[in-house]
Formats: C-alpha cells, structure tokens, sequence
C-alpha cells in the first residue's frame, strides 16, 4: 500500500512521502488497528461517531501520537462527542453543523481541525456542500464563526472518471487558499495523487472487505 502511494508520487513527481495515508478503520476491530499503531502508523478515520466512542478511547490512551479523523455524516448533536475524539474532523457540510461545532468548547481546546466536505458529484445521497456554495460557505465558517477551516474532502461518483471531480476539488481548496485536499479511496487513490491529494483516505485495499452492515 505504502510502496504503491510512493510510486504513484514519484509518477506525478510530488516530493517523496508528500502524501499521507489514512487508514479508514470504520467496521475494523479495535485489535487490527492496535496492530498497525504498534507498528508505527498515526493516521486512522472512522464515519461514525458511536463506534469511534466505542473503540479509541482506550487506542489514543495507549498511542497519543495516533491522528484520528472523522470521516462520515456528522449530527450536530453528536458534535460534542466526535470533537472529545478526533484530531480532524473532514464533514463539515452545512450552517447548522458549523454553528454546532463554533459553540463548541472542545473544538477550541483541542485545537481540532476541520475541513469542508464538497459534494462534487451533487449527489442526493451524499453529504457535502454544493460546488457552487463551497467558497462562501468557507469564507463564512471563517469570518462570522471563527473556524479553523484547513481544507477540502470529497468523493466523486461511483463508476465514473474520477479526475474531473479531483480537479474541481483541488480548485476550489487552492481557491481558498486552505492547504488540505482529502481526496482517493481504495479504488481511485493513485488518480487522486495525480490530481493533488495531500492525504488518501483508504478503507479495503488496508484492511480487505469490510463485513455488511
Ligand atoms: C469508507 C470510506 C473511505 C474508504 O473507502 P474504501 O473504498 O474502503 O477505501 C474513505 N472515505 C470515506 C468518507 C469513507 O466513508
């Protein structure tokens, strides 16, 4: 996994270790991901807020250099509880959701990043800002609310050319002037990296198959 995320940077010829791979742990048992801590990786995400409560407690405790994130579909009334975990949390999508973590004490006090999630494919399933809505929902968290807005995190469309929507990405987080471009999965990492990616958030091709919910 790693040799491939080095190879795809030295294709695109980005600065050697330029990326950063996120180990989506989400369906994964808290003794797999103690086993790559042990063996050194920081990075980890998860999409849900009840099953991050449940298993990273005692893993931060153990490992306090460990980066946890916060990937999926976040209420706002489990703010608080996602803001006490993560390091980073890359949903932020909506007014009501950036009031919710602005009045949130532990956002401030953790120094918790956030990035915006663009729904670059406009989907009607998937979470995220409309494109269209990106730069001014950014500026907003920024001037009226005071966030600490550090980047951009979307997923292209299932099945098609994910390289235009990397680039949409990319263009809005350089618009912006933010530094994080949270972009790649298992199947479309290496495009991802091509485009731009500082980090790839990568879930089966880590772990294998994720059981069913
Ligand atoms: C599950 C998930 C991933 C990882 O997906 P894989 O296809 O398993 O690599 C990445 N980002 C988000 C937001 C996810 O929910």
């Amino acid at each position: 996994m790693l040799a491939t995320i080095r190879a795809a940077e030295r294709e695109a010829g980005r600065d050697p270790e330029g990326v950063s791979l996120v180990a989506v742990s989400k369906g994964v048992a808290a003794e797999t991901i103690e086993t790559l801590l042990a063996a050194g990786h920081r990075a980890f995400a998860e999409n849900r807020v009840q099953e991050m409560q449940v298993k990273w407690p005692p893993l931060l405790e153990r490992h306090p250099a460990a980066e946890l994130r916060f990937v999926g579909r976040l209420q706002s009334n489990k703010v608080m509880a996602a803001a006490g975990l993560a390091h980073v949390i890359e949903s932020v999508d909506r007014e009501s959701l950036a009031r919710a973590l602005s009045n949130c004490n532990a956002i401030r006090e953790r120094s918790v990043r956030l990035l915006v999630q663009v729904n670059v494919g406009e989907e009607s399933q998937k979470g995220g800002c409309p494109p269209a809505e990106a730069d001014r929902f950014v500026t907003w968290c920024q001037a009226e609310l005071g966030l600490r807005v550090s980047g951009v995190m979307g997923i292209p469309p299932r099945d098609t050319d994910p390289v235009p929507y990397f680039g949409l990405l990319r263009t809005l987080r350089d618009r912006m002037g933010l530094t994080e471009l949270s972009m790649g999965m298992s199947a479309d990492y290496e495009a991802a990296i091509q485009m731009g990616a500082t980090h790839v958030r990568v879930g089966t091709a880590v772990f294998g198959p994720r059981p069913r919910r």
